[in-house]
Protein backbone atom coordinates (compact mmCIF):
# COMPACT_ATOMS: atom_id res chain seq x y z
CA UNK A 1 0.00 0.00 0.00
CA UNK A 2 1.45 3.32 -0.97
CA UNK A 3 0.52 6.02 2.01
CA UNK A 4 0.47 9.10 0.60
CA UNK A 5 -1.03 10.85 4.05
CA UNK A 6 -2.20 14.11 4.19
CA UNK A 7 -1.14 16.96 6.41
CA UNK A 8 -2.70 15.85 10.06
CA UNK A 9 -3.14 17.34 13.47
CA UNK A 10 -0.26 15.03 14.28
CA UNK A 11 2.64 17.94 15.22
CA UNK A 12 5.41 17.30 12.68
CA UNK A 13 9.08 18.45 13.15
CA UNK A 14 10.34 18.01 9.29
CA UNK A 15 12.85 21.04 10.26
CA UNK A 16 14.77 19.28 12.69
CA UNK A 17 14.74 16.42 10.60
CA UNK A 18 16.30 18.51 8.30
CA UNK A 19 18.95 19.87 9.78
CA UNK A 20 20.40 16.31 11.09
CA UNK A 21 20.45 15.80 7.30
CA UNK A 22 22.75 19.19 6.99
CA UNK A 23 24.83 17.74 10.06
CA UNK A 24 25.50 14.38 8.11
CA UNK A 25 26.42 15.98 4.10
CA UNK A 26 28.57 18.34 6.53
CA UNK A 27 29.73 15.01 7.94
CA UNK A 28 30.07 13.55 4.96
CA UNK A 29 33.00 16.07 3.31
CA UNK A 30 34.66 16.27 6.60
CA UNK A 31 35.66 13.23 6.26
CA UNK A 32 38.94 13.43 4.17
CA UNK A 33 40.53 11.34 6.96
CA UNK A 34 44.03 10.62 6.38
CA UNK A 35 44.79 7.23 5.51
CA UNK A 36 47.60 4.41 6.32
CA UNK A 37 48.61 4.64 2.72
CA UNK A 38 49.50 8.42 3.59
CA UNK A 39 52.20 8.08 5.90
CA UNK A 40 55.27 6.59 6.52
CA UNK A 41 55.15 3.58 8.58
CA UNK A 42 58.86 2.12 7.61
CA UNK A 43 60.59 1.61 11.43
CA UNK A 44 57.66 2.74 13.26
CA UNK A 45 55.72 1.02 16.09
CA UNK A 46 51.69 0.47 14.78
CA UNK A 47 48.95 0.40 17.01
CA UNK A 48 46.22 -0.58 15.49
CA UNK A 49 42.68 -0.98 16.34
CA UNK A 50 40.96 -3.77 14.25
CA UNK A 51 37.38 -5.61 14.55
CA UNK A 52 37.95 -9.12 15.17
CA UNK A 53 34.96 -9.69 17.47
CA UNK A 54 34.73 -12.73 14.97
CA UNK A 55 31.64 -15.71 15.75
CA UNK A 56 33.08 -18.72 17.59
CA UNK A 57 31.68 -21.98 18.58
CA UNK A 58 31.28 -23.56 21.86
CA UNK A 59 34.91 -24.98 21.52
CA UNK A 60 36.54 -21.24 20.58
CA UNK A 61 36.56 -22.75 17.05
CA UNK A 62 36.32 -19.78 14.62
CA UNK A 63 33.24 -20.12 12.35
CA UNK A 64 33.67 -17.59 9.76
CA UNK A 65 37.26 -15.21 9.71
CA UNK A 66 35.50 -12.54 7.39
CA UNK A 67 36.57 -10.16 9.68
CA UNK A 68 40.24 -10.74 9.92
CA UNK A 69 40.24 -11.57 6.08
CA UNK A 70 38.87 -8.01 5.30
CA UNK A 71 41.82 -6.27 8.12
CA UNK A 72 44.52 -8.09 5.76
CA UNK A 73 44.77 -5.28 3.28
CA UNK A 74 45.61 -2.42 6.07
CA UNK A 75 47.98 -5.23 7.98
CA UNK A 76 50.07 -5.99 5.15
CA UNK A 77 50.51 -2.42 3.65
CA UNK A 78 51.88 -1.65 7.40
CA UNK A 79 54.24 -4.95 7.27
CA UNK A 80 55.26 -4.76 3.90
CA UNK A 81 56.46 -1.15 4.45
CA UNK A 82 58.74 -2.65 7.13
CA UNK A 83 56.34 -1.31 10.23
CA UNK A 84 55.78 -2.95 13.07
CA UNK A 85 52.53 -3.95 13.84
CA UNK A 86 50.54 -4.17 17.37
CA UNK A 87 47.72 -5.56 16.59
CA UNK A 88 44.17 -4.99 19.24
CA UNK A 89 40.51 -6.03 19.16
CA UNK A 90 38.17 -6.64 21.75
CA UNK A 91 36.04 -10.27 21.33
CA UNK A 92 32.57 -10.90 23.01
CA UNK A 93 31.37 -9.46 26.58
CA UNK A 94 33.79 -10.92 28.74
CA UNK A 95 32.67 -7.66 31.51
CA UNK A 96 36.31 -6.75 32.29
CA UNK A 97 37.67 -10.10 33.54
CA UNK A 98 40.10 -12.62 31.96
CA UNK A 99 38.21 -15.72 30.10
CA UNK A 100 39.92 -17.88 28.23
CA UNK A 101 37.10 -18.43 26.21
CA UNK A 102 36.84 -15.00 25.12
CA UNK A 103 40.84 -15.16 24.29
CA UNK A 104 42.47 -13.93 21.03
CA UNK A 105 44.36 -17.25 20.32
CA UNK A 106 42.36 -18.84 17.69
CA UNK A 107 42.57 -15.10 16.29
CA UNK A 108 46.40 -14.58 15.89
CA UNK A 109 46.87 -18.19 14.98
CA UNK A 110 44.58 -17.61 11.77
CA UNK A 111 46.10 -14.68 10.82
CA UNK A 112 48.73 -16.07 11.23
CA UNK A 113 47.81 -18.55 8.46
CA UNK A 114 46.65 -15.63 5.75
CA UNK A 115 49.73 -13.84 6.52
CA UNK A 116 52.01 -16.88 6.24
CA UNK A 117 54.26 -15.38 9.30
CA UNK A 118 54.08 -15.87 13.25
CA UNK A 119 51.59 -13.61 15.04
CA UNK A 120 52.47 -13.46 18.77
CA UNK A 121 49.82 -13.14 21.32
CA UNK A 122 50.05 -11.40 24.49
CA UNK A 123 48.82 -12.60 27.63
CA UNK A 124 47.79 -8.76 28.85
CA UNK A 125 46.99 -5.90 26.23
CA UNK A 126 48.81 -4.19 28.81
CA UNK A 127 51.39 -4.66 31.21
CA UNK A 128 55.42 -4.57 31.53
CA UNK A 129 55.90 -8.00 29.82
CA UNK A 130 53.61 -6.72 27.11
CA UNK A 131 55.41 -3.54 26.48
CA UNK A 132 58.71 -5.31 26.51
CA UNK A 133 57.31 -7.85 23.91
CA UNK A 134 56.20 -4.35 22.03
CA UNK A 135 59.19 -2.76 22.51
CA UNK A 136 61.31 -5.84 20.82
CA UNK A 137 59.01 -5.57 17.53
CA UNK A 138 61.28 -5.84 14.37
CA UNK A 139 60.45 -3.65 11.08
CA UNK A 140 57.47 -6.51 9.89
CA UNK A 141 56.67 -8.04 12.82
CA UNK A 142 53.06 -8.34 14.16
CA UNK A 143 51.84 -9.09 17.62
CA UNK A 144 48.32 -9.41 18.82
CA UNK A 145 47.15 -7.95 21.95
CA UNK A 146 44.65 -10.25 24.10
CA UNK A 147 41.27 -9.05 24.07
CA UNK A 148 40.95 -5.35 25.18
CA UNK A 149 37.73 -6.24 27.31
CA UNK A 150 39.56 -8.19 29.54
CA UNK A 151 40.17 -4.77 31.35
CA UNK A 152 36.40 -3.12 32.40
CA UNK A 153 38.39 0.04 31.60
CA UNK A 154 37.81 -0.12 27.86
CA UNK A 155 34.14 0.10 27.88
CA UNK A 156 33.73 2.69 30.00
CA UNK A 157 31.79 5.35 28.19
CA UNK A 158 33.11 9.31 28.11
CA UNK A 159 29.54 10.01 29.71
CA UNK A 160 30.17 7.83 33.06
CA UNK A 161 33.55 9.21 33.12
CA UNK A 162 32.71 12.61 33.01
CA UNK A 163 30.68 12.28 36.47
CA UNK A 164 33.28 10.12 38.16
CA UNK A 165 36.63 10.85 38.06
CA UNK A 166 37.53 7.75 39.55
CA UNK A 167 36.15 6.38 35.52
CA UNK A 168 38.10 9.19 34.47
CA UNK A 169 40.79 8.63 35.47
CA UNK A 170 41.15 4.50 35.38
CA UNK A 171 39.92 4.99 31.07
CA UNK A 172 42.96 7.21 30.64
CA UNK A 173 45.37 5.31 32.31
CA UNK A 174 44.35 2.21 30.68
CA UNK A 175 44.94 3.76 27.17
CA UNK A 176 48.02 5.49 28.16
CA UNK A 177 49.71 2.09 28.55
CA UNK A 178 48.14 0.72 24.84
CA UNK A 179 49.70 4.26 23.43
CA UNK A 180 52.83 4.42 24.95
CA UNK A 181 53.62 1.29 23.02
CA UNK A 182 53.28 2.90 19.77
CA UNK A 183 54.35 5.52 17.30
CA UNK A 184 51.36 5.45 14.95
CA UNK A 185 47.81 4.41 15.62
CA UNK A 186 45.54 3.46 12.98
CA UNK A 187 41.78 2.84 13.19
CA UNK A 188 40.31 0.13 10.73
CA UNK A 189 37.62 -1.19 13.13
CA UNK A 190 34.53 0.16 11.70
CA UNK A 191 32.17 -1.95 13.94
CA UNK A 192 33.07 -0.30 16.69
CA UNK A 193 33.38 3.48 15.47
CA UNK A 194 29.95 4.40 17.08
CA UNK A 195 31.24 3.89 20.25
CA UNK A 196 34.03 5.44 22.43
CA UNK A 197 35.60 2.77 24.22
CA UNK A 198 39.36 3.67 25.52
CA UNK A 199 41.23 1.80 22.14
CA UNK A 200 39.00 3.45 19.63
CA UNK A 201 38.89 7.35 21.20
CA UNK A 202 41.03 7.88 24.51
CA UNK A 203 44.26 6.17 22.90
CA UNK A 204 44.38 8.41 19.75
CA UNK A 205 43.34 11.84 22.24
CA UNK A 206 46.62 11.14 24.35
CA UNK A 207 48.64 10.28 20.94
CA UNK A 208 47.84 13.37 19.58
CA UNK A 209 51.22 14.85 18.00
CA UNK A 210 51.60 11.65 16.29
CA UNK A 211 50.10 10.34 13.13
CA UNK A 212 46.54 8.99 13.81
CA UNK A 213 44.96 7.35 10.47
CA UNK A 214 42.21 5.56 9.27
CA UNK A 215 42.93 2.12 7.70
CA UNK A 216 41.35 0.90 4.16
CA UNK A 217 38.19 -0.66 5.79
CA UNK A 218 36.90 2.22 7.49
CA UNK A 219 38.26 4.22 4.27
CA UNK A 220 36.05 2.21 1.80
CA UNK A 221 33.36 2.49 4.86
CA UNK A 222 32.80 5.99 4.63
CA UNK A 223 33.39 6.14 1.00
CA UNK A 224 30.02 4.63 0.55
CA UNK A 225 28.11 5.67 3.49
CA UNK A 226 29.26 8.73 3.03
CA UNK A 227 28.67 9.33 -0.61
CA UNK A 228 25.37 7.76 -0.65
CA UNK A 229 23.80 10.39 1.75
CA UNK A 230 25.79 13.20 0.29
CA UNK A 231 25.21 12.83 -3.01
CA UNK A 232 22.87 9.95 -4.26
CA UNK A 233 21.86 9.71 -7.46
CA UNK A 234 18.31 9.27 -7.93
CA UNK A 235 15.40 7.65 -7.32
CA UNK A 236 17.03 7.04 -3.97
CA UNK A 237 15.52 3.97 -2.76
CA UNK A 238 15.35 2.73 1.68
CA UNK A 239 14.23 -0.57 2.59
CA UNK A 240 13.68 -1.10 5.63
CA UNK A 241 12.51 -4.23 7.96
CA UNK A 242 13.84 -6.34 10.79
CA UNK A 243 12.49 -6.78 14.20
CA UNK A 244 11.80 -3.57 15.73
CA UNK A 245 10.70 -0.22 14.57
CA UNK A 246 12.01 1.18 17.43
CA UNK A 247 15.85 0.27 16.55
CA UNK A 248 15.49 2.02 13.21
CA UNK A 249 13.34 5.32 14.25
CA UNK A 250 16.45 7.53 13.87
CA UNK A 251 17.24 5.88 10.57
CA UNK A 252 13.77 6.36 9.14
CA UNK A 253 13.96 10.00 10.38
CA UNK A 254 17.45 10.95 8.74
CA UNK A 255 16.33 8.99 5.47
CA UNK A 256 12.93 11.06 4.85
CA UNK A 257 13.82 13.94 3.48
CA UNK A 258 16.64 12.26 1.34
CA UNK A 259 15.17 9.31 -0.11
CA UNK A 260 12.31 9.42 -3.12
CA UNK A 261 10.76 6.02 -1.45
CA UNK A 262 10.61 3.81 1.62
CA UNK A 263 9.65 0.47 1.24
CA UNK A 264 9.17 -0.84 4.86
CA UNK A 265 8.68 -4.96 5.62
CA UNK A 266 9.83 -7.23 8.37
CA UNK A 267 7.98 -7.21 11.91
CA UNK A 268 8.36 -3.66 12.04
CA UNK A 269 5.96 -3.27 9.14
CA UNK A 270 3.00 -4.37 11.86
CA UNK A 271 3.14 -1.04 14.17
CA UNK A 272 2.54 1.10 11.37
CA UNK A 273 -0.01 -1.57 9.87
CA UNK A 274 -2.04 -1.51 13.08
CA UNK A 275 -1.53 2.29 13.79
CA UNK A 276 -3.01 2.36 10.49
CA UNK A 277 -6.60 0.74 11.76
CA UNK A 278 -5.21 -3.14 10.27
CA UNK A 279 -5.84 -6.07 12.01
CA UNK A 280 -2.60 -7.79 12.48
CA UNK A 281 -3.31 -10.46 14.78
CA UNK A 282 -0.84 -12.04 16.30
CA UNK A 283 2.07 -10.62 14.58
CA UNK A 284 4.91 -8.38 16.32
CA UNK A 285 3.94 -4.84 17.37
CA UNK A 286 5.16 -2.22 19.18
CA UNK A 287 2.39 -0.67 20.78
CA UNK A 288 4.43 1.67 22.62
CA UNK A 289 5.81 2.89 19.04
CA UNK A 290 2.63 3.13 17.16
CA UNK A 291 1.99 7.39 17.54
CA UNK A 292 6.04 7.42 16.51
CA UNK A 293 5.11 5.50 13.19
CA UNK A 294 1.96 7.09 12.64
CA UNK A 295 4.11 10.68 13.17
CA UNK A 296 6.74 9.34 10.26
CA UNK A 297 4.17 8.70 7.64
CA UNK A 298 3.06 12.33 8.26
CA UNK A 299 6.44 13.40 8.21
CA UNK A 300 7.13 11.50 4.93
CA UNK A 301 3.84 12.99 2.97
CA UNK A 302 5.03 16.27 4.10
CA UNK A 303 8.13 15.88 2.49
CA UNK A 304 6.52 14.31 -0.67
CA UNK A 305 8.30 10.73 0.35
CA UNK A 306 6.32 7.82 -1.19
CA UNK A 307 6.20 5.05 2.06
CA UNK A 308 5.04 1.45 1.17
CA UNK A 309 4.15 -0.91 3.35
CA UNK A 310 3.14 -4.61 2.47
CA UNK A 311 -0.58 -5.23 1.40
CA UNK A 312 -0.62 -9.47 2.01
CA UNK A 313 1.51 -12.04 4.28
CA UNK A 314 2.90 -14.86 4.90
CA UNK A 315 1.13 -16.14 7.88
CA UNK A 316 1.42 -18.90 10.46
CA UNK A 317 -0.63 -20.17 13.79
CA UNK A 318 2.12 -21.37 15.22
CA UNK A 319 6.15 -20.12 14.41
CA UNK A 320 8.05 -23.26 14.38
CA UNK A 321 10.07 -24.80 11.69
CA UNK A 322 7.94 -26.56 8.93
CA UNK A 323 4.93 -24.80 9.98
CA UNK A 324 1.75 -24.64 7.63
CA UNK A 325 1.35 -20.86 6.43
CA UNK A 326 -0.83 -19.26 4.26
CA UNK A 327 -1.20 -15.82 2.29
CA UNK A 328 -3.59 -13.08 4.65
CA UNK A 329 -4.29 -10.14 2.05
CA UNK A 330 -4.92 -6.95 3.96
CA UNK A 331 -5.99 -7.76 7.60
CA UNK A 332 -4.81 -10.49 9.72
CA UNK A 333 -6.82 -12.60 11.10
CA UNK A 334 -6.13 -13.30 15.12
CA UNK A 335 -4.64 -15.87 16.31
CA UNK A 336 -2.38 -15.60 12.59
CA UNK A 337 1.69 -13.90 12.83
CA UNK A 338 3.10 -12.58 9.63
CA UNK A 339 6.34 -14.36 9.21
CA UNK A 340 7.07 -12.74 5.61
CA UNK A 341 5.52 -9.93 3.38
CA UNK A 342 3.09 -11.86 1.08
CA UNK A 343 4.45 -12.65 -2.94
CA UNK A 344 2.15 -9.62 -4.19
CA UNK A 345 3.91 -7.42 -1.99
CA UNK A 346 7.11 -8.73 -2.82
CA UNK A 347 6.39 -7.76 -6.33
CA UNK A 348 5.01 -4.96 -5.93
CA UNK A 349 8.58 -3.75 -3.78
CA UNK A 350 10.73 -5.57 -6.29
CA UNK A 351 9.35 -3.18 -9.06
CA UNK A 352 10.00 0.23 -7.07
CA UNK A 353 13.75 -1.50 -6.67
CA UNK A 354 14.63 -1.96 -9.88
CA UNK A 355 14.29 1.54 -11.13
CA UNK A 356 16.34 2.97 -8.31
CA UNK A 357 19.80 4.05 -8.51
CA UNK A 358 20.65 4.65 -5.24
CA UNK A 359 19.44 1.95 -2.45
CA UNK A 360 20.05 1.08 0.84
CA UNK A 361 18.90 -1.61 2.94
CA UNK A 362 18.36 -2.18 6.44
CA UNK A 363 16.57 -5.42 7.64
CA UNK A 364 15.22 -8.26 6.56
CA UNK A 365 11.79 -8.41 4.85
CA UNK A 366 10.52 -11.83 7.12
CA UNK A 367 12.14 -14.72 9.21
CA UNK A 368 14.64 -15.46 6.80
CA UNK A 369 16.37 -18.15 9.28
CA UNK A 370 13.64 -19.94 8.47
CA UNK A 371 12.50 -21.29 4.88
CA UNK A 372 10.53 -20.51 3.19
CA UNK A 373 9.94 -17.13 4.62
CA UNK A 374 13.01 -15.82 3.28
CA UNK A 375 10.89 -15.80 -0.04
CA UNK A 376 10.29 -12.02 0.73
CA UNK A 377 13.85 -11.21 1.31
CA UNK A 378 14.56 -13.09 -1.51
CA UNK A 379 12.80 -11.51 -3.79
CA UNK A 380 13.95 -8.25 -2.25
CA UNK A 381 17.34 -8.92 -2.45
CA UNK A 382 17.12 -10.13 -5.92
CA UNK A 383 15.47 -6.67 -7.13
CA UNK A 384 18.32 -4.93 -5.40
CA UNK A 385 20.89 -7.17 -7.63
CA UNK A 386 19.00 -6.13 -11.24
CA UNK A 387 19.19 -2.36 -9.96
CA UNK A 388 22.76 -2.61 -9.24
CA UNK A 389 23.19 -4.68 -12.73
CA UNK A 390 21.67 -1.77 -14.20
CA UNK A 391 24.00 0.55 -12.57
CA UNK A 392 22.51 1.43 -9.42
CA UNK A 393 24.49 1.89 -6.03
CA UNK A 394 23.36 -0.65 -3.56
CA UNK A 395 24.73 -0.63 0.48
CA UNK A 396 23.32 -3.19 2.80
CA UNK A 397 23.95 -1.97 6.71
CA UNK A 398 22.88 -4.13 9.36
CA UNK A 399 24.25 -7.70 10.63
CA UNK A 400 21.13 -9.79 9.71
CA UNK A 401 20.45 -8.50 6.33
CA UNK A 402 24.17 -8.71 5.57
CA UNK A 403 23.72 -12.41 6.59
CA UNK A 404 20.53 -12.67 4.50
CA UNK A 405 21.81 -11.57 1.40
CA UNK A 406 24.94 -13.97 1.99
CA UNK A 407 22.70 -17.44 3.12
CA UNK A 408 20.87 -15.90 -0.39
CA UNK A 409 24.11 -15.60 -2.13
CA UNK A 410 23.63 -12.68 -3.72
CA UNK A 411 27.00 -10.44 -2.10
CA UNK A 412 28.93 -10.40 -5.02
CA UNK A 413 25.84 -8.76 -6.69
CA UNK A 414 25.53 -5.54 -4.19
CA UNK A 415 27.68 -2.58 -4.53
CA UNK A 416 28.84 -2.91 -0.77
CA UNK A 417 28.09 -4.43 2.22
CA UNK A 418 29.30 -3.07 5.12
CA UNK A 419 30.96 -4.41 7.92
CA UNK A 420 29.18 -2.43 10.66
CA UNK A 421 25.86 -3.75 12.27
CA UNK A 422 25.40 -0.90 14.94
CA UNK A 423 28.12 0.98 13.39
CA UNK A 424 26.32 1.24 9.97
CA UNK A 425 22.42 1.92 11.75
CA UNK A 426 23.94 4.63 13.53
CA UNK A 427 25.41 6.53 10.35
CA UNK A 428 22.42 6.14 8.29
CA UNK A 429 21.02 7.74 11.40
CA UNK A 430 22.77 10.76 10.92
CA UNK A 431 24.74 10.63 14.13
CA UNK A 432 28.66 12.11 14.23
CA UNK A 433 31.28 9.17 14.83
CA UNK A 434 34.10 11.28 17.41
CA UNK A 435 36.49 8.29 17.62
CA UNK A 436 36.69 8.95 13.63
CA UNK A 437 36.58 12.33 13.93
CA UNK A 438 39.09 12.75 16.15
CA UNK A 439 41.77 11.19 13.65
CA UNK A 440 43.97 13.35 11.18
CA UNK A 441 42.17 14.75 8.30
CA UNK A 442 43.92 14.66 4.97
P1 LIG B 1 19.67 -5.96 11.03
O1 LIG B 1 20.56 -6.79 11.94
O2 LIG B 1 19.96 -6.21 9.58
O3 LIG B 1 19.68 -4.50 11.40
P2 LIG B 1 17.33 -6.52 12.60
O4 LIG B 1 18.21 -7.01 13.71
O5 LIG B 1 16.61 -5.27 12.79
O6 LIG B 1 18.16 -6.49 11.23
O7 LIG B 1 16.20 -7.61 12.30
C1 LIG B 1 16.48 -8.93 11.94
C2 LIG B 1 15.50 -9.88 12.54
O8 LIG B 1 14.17 -9.51 12.24
C3 LIG B 1 15.67 -11.26 12.01
O9 LIG B 1 16.11 -12.11 13.05
C4 LIG B 1 14.30 -11.67 11.50
O10 LIG B 1 13.94 -13.00 11.82
C5 LIG B 1 13.40 -10.70 12.21
N1 LIG B 1 12.14 -10.51 11.50
C6 LIG B 1 11.94 -10.04 10.26
N2 LIG B 1 10.63 -10.06 9.93
C7 LIG B 1 9.97 -10.57 11.00
C8 LIG B 1 8.61 -10.87 11.29
N3 LIG B 1 7.64 -10.63 10.41
N4 LIG B 1 8.32 -11.37 12.51
C9 LIG B 1 9.28 -11.61 13.40
N5 LIG B 1 10.60 -11.36 13.19
C10 LIG B 1 10.94 -10.86 12.01
MG1 LIG C 1 20.25 -7.49 13.95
Amino acid sequence: MTTKLHKSETKTNVHQSGSSIKNLVTAGIKMAKKTVADIDVKGKKVLMRCDFNVPLDENSNITSDDRIVKALPTIKSILDRGGSLILMSHLGRPKGRKDEKLSLAPVAKRLSELLLKEVIITDDCIGDETKAKAQALKPGDCMLLENLRFHKEETIKDKAAKEDAQLRQAKDDFAKQLAEMADIYVDDAFGTAHRDNASMYTVPQVMEGKPRVIGFLIEKELKYLGDMLSAPEKPFVAILGGAKVSDKIGVIENLLDKVDRIIIGGAMAYTFLKGMGKSIGNSLCENDFIDKALQLLDQAAEVGCEVMLPVDHRVVRELKQGASHRIAVGDIDSGWQAVDIGPSTAKKFASKITDAKTIVWNGPMGIFEMPPFDEGTKTVALAVAEATDNGARSIIGGGDSASAVEKLDVQEKISHISTGGGASLEFLEGKKFKAIDILDEK
